[in-house]
């Protein structure tokens, strides 16, 4: 073990010099840490955040900028949308789940439309217009669109659909490049900024610095080779993301991931969580992850996807990142997209700009010598298609309730998109935390002086995911973690 790579908490007595000090330290300039910069300067704190890289943004600042919140926002109601707190959260309790926390979820849904209000306060800027077609984002600057499912089966038979991906206004966006993200984290740094809060750049942390009884009161950090400790006056903030660029932690705790992480940055190594789990932290769902499926959703909606033996598993005008958490961890990641000529046409046709649009690995004049040609058992494919097309001259979908505006019998000429290992992620568990962002030991106790938010701690996706659990919970409880720390 190098030096640098050392993770081991350091006695206090060991620390020689200080080379910067602050009321409250905050690892990591992205979502989580930007949040909590704001909230700990706006309390009066004294705040110093570090960043491994040479400048703030993190992995949010790429994102397509999605933040989930709802229970009646300004801008669901200015797009014509009812939504209250516990409908908002009867839909997140299930479609967070299995394992997601009733408590953390019901505290966020109350506090959503004020943490609305508060990125408003930032000057986060969101355009009040709906973006109803199917798609990752908002192709424009539009300001709301769904982004879990929340309007197809089963979540709109479980809660009332009310659209919560909140989308900072941003326009030229491309995607992964220049995204609505950078609005979002723009926002929060100018005000943390402007409320006095420090920054320093290339300064990777790498271990925590205790006081004899345990309590957290500094952090150990690398700049150019060399080592600077950094002391926290009142409290440190661990907000450096998630574990998806740690291969051996994918290996160990979330193995369908492995090979393919997406979303996500290199500086997700994971090092907040070790470093914690070297002074006794607990950790939560540190098998759950995010997965999306690389189709563009106008197609996916227009076909049906089938599994290695030909059938449905899906509707396919859900969440398109549901579609992909079952294809990855129920179908063993394998996919076919079935799409007749006219339902490819009309996608190409679609508002999407033609960034995802595939064309299909096979063509037939029939299914069943489409069938053959995929190489899917006998009769498989045939019989779904029978039955999907049964039910779509009906406009129904007994199966699996695709909503009826999306069934329309599958024809000739009929292609099949090839989407075997077609699917990619990022880790969601990490740090278990309180509600007010203390770093839990695994005693139950909180770790004095250490608190942490983003995606280095399990936040409300358990199983499950929507778009904008990430940045939502993140600036939610980065909030709270500045707070916290600020009077720790
Ligand atoms: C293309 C793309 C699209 C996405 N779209 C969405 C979306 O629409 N909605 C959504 O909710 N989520 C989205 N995500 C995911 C979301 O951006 C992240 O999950 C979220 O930013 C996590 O917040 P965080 O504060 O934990 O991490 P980040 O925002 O990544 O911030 C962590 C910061 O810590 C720094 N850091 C790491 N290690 C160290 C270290 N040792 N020392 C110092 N600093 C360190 C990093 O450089 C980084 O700046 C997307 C991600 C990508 C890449």
């Amino acid at each position: 073990m190098t030096l640098a790579d050392d993770i081991r908490p350091i006695p206090i007595s060991e620390v020689t010099e200080w080379a910067d000090e602050a009321d409250v330290v905050i690892a990591g300039y992205g979502v989580a840490g930007a949040a909590a910069a704001v909230e700990a300067t706006r309390a009066g704190a004294d705040v110093l955040v570090l960043e491994r890289t040479g400048s703030w943004g993190g992995a949010a600042s790429m994102a397509g900028g999605f933040i989930y919140l709802g229970g009646g926002t300004d801008l669901q109601k200015a797009c014509g949308f009812e939504d209250s707190v516990d409908n908002m959260a009867a839909f997140l309790n299930v479609a967070m789940g299995p394992g997601a926390d009733s408590q953390r979820i019901a505290d966020y849904c109350e506090g959503s439309v004020a943490h609305f209000n508060w990125l408003v306060s930032c000057g986060v800027p969101f355009k009040a217009e709906f973006f109803g077609e199917p798609g990752w984002e908002p192709m424009g600057d539009q300001g709301l669109m769904y982004s879990g499912g929340e309007n197809s089966y089963p979540f709109n038979t479980i809660a009332a659909p009310a659209p919560r991906g909140h989308v900072p206004q941003m326009q030229n966006k491309k995607q992964g490049e220049s995204s609505a993200g950078y609005m979002l984290m723009k926002g929060l740094v100018d005000t943390a900024t402007a409320a006095g809060a420090r920054s320093l750049y290339d300064v990777r942390v790498q271990a925590l610095i205790v006081e004899s009884d345990g309590r957290v009161v500094g952090i150990r950090t690398r700049r150019y080779g060399t080592t600077m400790d950094i002391r926290a006056r009142r409290g440190v903030v661990l907000a450096t993301g998630s574990f998806a660029y740690n291969e051996a932690m994918v290996a160990r705790y979330a193995p369908r991931i492995a090979g393919r992480p997406a979303a996500s940055i290199e500086q997700h190594d994971g090092q907040a969580i070790r470093m914690a789990q070297a002074l006794g932290a607990d950790l939560a769902h540190m098998d759950a992850t995010e997965v999306a499926l690389f189709i563009d959703p106008q197609q996916l909606v227009r076909g049906i996807l089938v599994n290695e033996r030909g059938q449905r598993y899906v509707a396919e005008d859900t969440y398109p990142g549901r579609a992909g958490q079952l294809t990855l961890y129920h179908q063993n990641n394998t996919a076919y997209l079935i799409i007749d000529g006219d339902a490819q046409d009309e996608a190409m046709a679609s508002l999407t700009p033609q960034l995802m649009l595939r064309p299909p690995t096979w063509v037939a004049d029939t299914v069943a010598d489409l069938e053959a040609e995929i190489g899917l058992p006998p009769t498989s494919l045939q019989a779904t298609v029978d039955a999907y097309n049964e039910g779509a001259a009906r406009g129904e979908d007994p199966l699996l309730h695709k909503k009826a505006q999306w069934l329309k019998p599958i024809k000739s000429p009929v292609g099949a998109i090839d989407l075997r290992e077609s699917t990619g992620g990022f880790t969601l568990g990490g740090l278990h935390t309180t509600l007010d962002a203390e770093v839990l030991h695994v005693s139950g106790e909180p770790i004095p002086g250490l608190f942490a938010a983003g995606r280095c701690t399990a936040g409300l996706a358990a199983w499950g995911y929507a778009s904008g659990v990430s940045l939502g919970d993140g600036s939610f409880y980065g909030r709270r973690a500045g707070r916290a720390a600020s009077q720790a």
